[in-house]
């Protein structure tokens, strides 16, 4: 009874995939309302009944002939590595063209069971099928399931096991394509099989069959001279029977075949048309309103990412000082060992100063995935796409930009939707201006610091309009020189709007909280760790041996200015203050002195360690009031022009290690992965030079 079985999901993209998958093995996988999403193969284990379900959540696709690299990805795991069964997830409200790839899963002879995902809309929509006789005719279990609340998850379990212990050669479906192209897909079959044995038997009508659909993967898999001619031969012969694209006619006789299939099982309701979601479309993608309404939006996804998580931050903020201050009084060696000012300033004060800005990016992420899951992201891609067409940027651009407000990993992952090469590097060169999280870190330091409460939230907006408007200008310029040509027509399809589900928001809330905390106690950790030992030695001889080791500057509040004095000079001496100054005059002409740069280096291991340096150089451990205190000591040494600059240059340049090693290797080259950190670097570079000596002539904010 206890057998390992193989299961893939495999469906249109937003049809519930990831939902279902992440139901199903409590895994959380990036779930939204709008395709592209999932760009790579995910695993995942559950036990049903006694047996192993190892099961692939794939990419989306509308057909078994790949376009995309993703779509190749999951189009290679459902013919080549032969899943014990494949749950084909149909979006139900949309059955006809989700059944167009279950129809051909089945012709390839897939052990199937259907789960009709998006029952609970169907069903509020008034659809209704004959759930027995579709599947009678197409010859598989069907089920219908609610993703997200998990209903008719158990019997789709149910299902998948009873298909997989049937483990019968599974009979492919035939659908009839008129007597023209069946004699020629028989002919080609008989030369595949005299040419290449080994293929498996129920496979052979169908990839004869992709070789006249000009499937790119059977061609390269099972094509071979002969093969070649014969088909060479057949569509010569095709077109003396007037059937100039056997392609065309092949798919219009499935949809023939799947419309007849609906037509008696199916009943649609009378008026489907102006439904909720075409009502609000015409307000929220309106010609003129749109895109305001969008920004709009944004703007208020800002604002509240200050006002909601600001008190909480506080509150963390005061934990991390009084575990500081503990750690102080109960020391036994009182406050002066290298060791205390490790653990203090080095390590409370540099992780927990990236911590605290954690409440700042949960928020930005509710909101962000409030907007995804209601559909209303998607609609934000359509009105972008005539922004961004402008710029020859296509509009499945704007799902990898908008992911990479997350982190430019991910983001540059998901640029595999895209379908040529030039769409894709495009993209993927301009992701990094999409102000990422770690970088709401920088600003979420710096804008309190020279910004008025009232204009944070504002400033905050800006930062990332200008991301936004740099991204689509430099892809604009990149489209004109490196990569020209049309760009490709934009097919994105609208979701439904519907209530986004708590559990999916919390669960994205909660697995960008964990990701976050992760790099906080790994990479900022070790980065912390290295960069206060590079502040603390070595050690000035000139300085008070006996006293303040390291950067430390507990003095109890009375001579602070001393303190502060003996401090800079220790940095100054130190391995970071040697780098710092040897840096600065390059980088005095964006206004930035040794401190900045030498915090600017260390952001390149991860952005937060900027935060996390700046906190080391000031060594304002959280026990003398955290980052309130260091915003104090920023305000104190640089204007607010200044302050700008650092958010200006944190927001364009350098992008971070992972961003250089991931395009490295979505590019399959280092030359494209350097390309994009010195064209960046330089562009903020330049750029933030320009704002600073323009505002220094005008005497703004000096
Ligand atoms: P994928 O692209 O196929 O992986 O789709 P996702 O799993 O990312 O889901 C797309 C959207 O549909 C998300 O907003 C889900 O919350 C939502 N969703 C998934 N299943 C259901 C369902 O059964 N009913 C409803 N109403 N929404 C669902
Ligand atoms: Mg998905």
């Amino acid at each position: 009874m206890n057998k390992r079985i193989t299961v893939a999901l495999a469906g249109n993209p937003n049809s519930g995939k990831t939902t279902i998958f992440n139901t199903i093995t409590g895994s959380r996988q990036h779930v939204g309302n709008y395709p592209g999403v999932t760009v790579e193969r995910k695993e995942g284990v559950r036990t049903h009944k006694g047996n192993q379900l190892r099961i692939t959540d794939l990419p989306g696709m509308y057909d078994l002939t790949p376009e995309s690299p993703d779509e190749r990805v999951a189009s290679e795991h459902l013919v080549m590595s032969n899943p014990d069964v494949v749950v084909g997830i149909i979006d139900c409200t949309n059955l006809e063209r989700n059944l167009y790839l279950a129809v051909q899963l089945r012709e390839l002879g897939s052990p199937l069971v259907l789960a009709f995902n998006m029952s609970d809309q169907a069903a509020e929509q008034g659809i209704k099928f004959d759930l027995d006789s579709l599947s009678a005719a197409l010859g598989v279990p069907i089920v219908l399931t609610v993703g997200h609340k998990g209903a008719g998850i158990g019997e789709l379990l149910d299902a998948v096991v009873d298909v997989a212990r049937r483990n019968d050669e599974h009979r492919a479906l035939f659908v009839d394509y008129g007597d023209h192209v069946e004699d020629e897909v028989a002919g080609i079959e008989e030369v595949m099989v005299k040419n290449n044995g080994h293929m498996p038997k129920h496979q052979r009508r169908w990839r004869a069959l992709k070789l006249f659909e000009n499937d790119p993967f059977v061609i390269e898999t099972s094509s071979s001279p002969e093969v070649d001619a014969a088909l060479q031969a057949a569509l010569e012969r095709l077109r003396s029977k007037t059937i100039a694209d056997p392609m065309v006619s092949i798919t219009s006789r499935r949809y023939d075949f799947i419309s007849g299939l609906c037509g008696e099982a199916v009943v649609m309701p009378e008026a489907r048309q102006g439904g909720r979601s075409s009502r609000a479309d015409k307000i929220l993608t309106h010609n003129l309103f749109g895109l305001p309404i969008f920004f709009g939006m944004m703007f208020l996804v800002f604002q509240l990412t200050f006002t909601l998580a600001n008190p909480i931050a506080d509150r963390i903020e005061l934990l991390f000082g009084w575990l500081g201050g503990q750690l102080i009084l109960l020391w036994p060696s009182g406050a002066s060992s290298p060791l205390m000012s490790l653990v203090v300033d080095g390590i409370i004060g540099g992780v927990g100063g990236v911590i605290v800005f954690l409440p700042n990016i949960v928020m930005l992420f509710m909101a962000i995935s409030i907007l995804e899951d209601s559909g209303y992201m998607a609609r934000a891609a359509f009105l972008m796409d005539r922004l961004m067409s402008k710029a020859g940027l296509h509009g499945k651009s704007f799902i990898p930009m908008l992911l990479g407000f997350g982190c430019s990993v991910p983001a540059i992952m998901a640029t595999r939707t895209l379908d040529t090469r030039r769409d894709r590097f495009t993209t993927m060169l301009v992701v990094p201006l999409m102000s990422c999280s770690a970088r709401l870190t920088i600003f979420a330091l710096i804008i309190p610091a020279f910004f008025a409460p009232k204009w944070q939230g504002p400033g905050l907006w800006i930062m990332y309009l200008i991301g936004i408007v740099l991204a689509i200008s430099v892809a604009n310029i990149l489209r004109s020189t490196l990569f020209k040509g049309e760009p490709s027509a934009f097919l994105m399809e609208l979701p439904s709007y519907r209530m986004p589900s708590p559990r999916s928001i919390l669960t994205h809330m909660w697995s960008r909280a964990w990701l976050y905390l992760r790099k906080a106690g790994t990479v900022i950790l070790g980065v912390s760790i290295v960069l206060w030992a590079m502040a603390a030695f070595p050690r000035h001889p000139g300085l008070d041996a006996g006293t303040a080791a390291g950067p430390s500057a507990f003095a109890g509040g009375t001579e602070v200015t001393a303190e502060d004095a003996r401090q800079t000079e220790q940095l100054s001496y130190s391995i970071v203050g040697r780098i710092g100054h040897v840096m600065e005059p390059l980088i005095r002409p964006m206004g930035f002195d040794w401190k900045i740069g030498t915090a600017l280096v260390g952001a390149f291991a991860a952005k937060e360690v900027f935060v996390a340096q700046m906190a080391i150089v000031y060594s304002v451990g959280e026990s003398e009031g955290g980052s309130e205190a260091l915003r104090g000591k920023l305000r104190a040494e640089y204007p607010p022009l200044v302050g700008f600059c650092i958010l200006l240059f944190a927001l364009i340049a350098t992008p971070c290690m992972a961003t250089v090693a991931i395009v490295r290797r979505e590019s399959n080259s280092w030359n494209w992965a350097l390309f994009q950190f010195g064209g960046l670097t330089a562009l903020g570079y330049v750029l933030t030079t320009a704002v600073y000596q323009i505002g220094r002539l005008l005497g703004i904010g000096i």
